[in-house]
């Protein structure tokens, strides 16, 4: 059985992030040994490296592995970073993120999904990571600045602390849009000033918070 999870890991990387132009090695060397399948329900495992979101619970998903992969490789992570993650869910993006920081930090609204994340990857030998149950449009101000943010939520806009707690030369990649349809915008900071760029449309849960959506 995990013989055939590791068939379906290789083949996920060559097939949907490789071929589609994902080329940073870290990125795929994390997504090629990373466990998806334990991020998921078991009646749902089977589904794990589909080219596809896949729900974890409490209406919310896993996003699909491409959408990780675009969005883990616009942070351009070295391994020194302090990494902020904004929506914890299943704890698979943390893990990927874990990973390729120095310290990740992850903030989740719903404690059932956090307390499930912080089990397992505890489980999988992370101790670089630490979490939170918040609004994470507030951010966590106390490890402020991140050299690297990421959003797993749809934003109506860009939450103002997350702007505030980015280090200079810092990137954010954030979904941004209506509570159906978003554009990925990669959010780089200079200075005073912040940089703005697109990574195409897509689809994610609402970011619900101060800075985010009422509910
Ligand atoms: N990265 C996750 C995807 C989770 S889906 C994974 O790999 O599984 C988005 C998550 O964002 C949901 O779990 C949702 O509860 C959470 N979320 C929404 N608004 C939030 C907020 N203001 N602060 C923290 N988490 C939030």
């Amino acid at each position: 059985m995990s013989h055939d999870f590791k068939l379906a890991r290789e083949r996920m990387v060559k097939n949907q992030l490789a071929s589609r132009g994902v080329a940073d090695e870290g990125v795929l060397q994390a997504m090629g040994k990373t466990p998806r399948h334990l991020f998921i329900s078991e009646a749902l495992a089977g589904e794990a490296y589909n080219d596809h979101p896949v729900p974890i619970g409490e209406k919310q998903t896993i996003s699909q592995p491409y959408i990780v992969a675009l969005m883990t490789e616009a942070l351009e992570l070295k391994g020194k970073e302090n990494t902020l993650e904004i929506g914890t869910g299943s704890g698979y993006q943390t893990a990927i993120l874990a990973e390729l920081s120095s310290r990740v930090y992850t903030v989740e609204r719903i404690k059932s999904l956090l307390v499930d994340a912080r089990k397992l990857l505890a489980q999988l030998g992370y101790s670089n990571v630490l979490f939170k149950a918040f609004d994470g449009t507030l951010g966590w101000k106390e490890y402020a600045p991140f050299d690297a943010i990421m959003v797993t939520a749809g934003a109506p806009g860009l939450p103002e602390p997350l702007i505030d707690q980015l280090a200079d030369n810092g990137r954010m990649i954030i979904p941004i849009g209506d509570r159906y349809t978003q554009e990925l915008i990669k959010v780089t900071k200079k200075g005073e000033h912040i940089e703005q760029e697109s990574f195409g449309g897509c689809r994610f849960v609402n970011l619900i918070g101060i800075h985010g959506w009422k509910d």
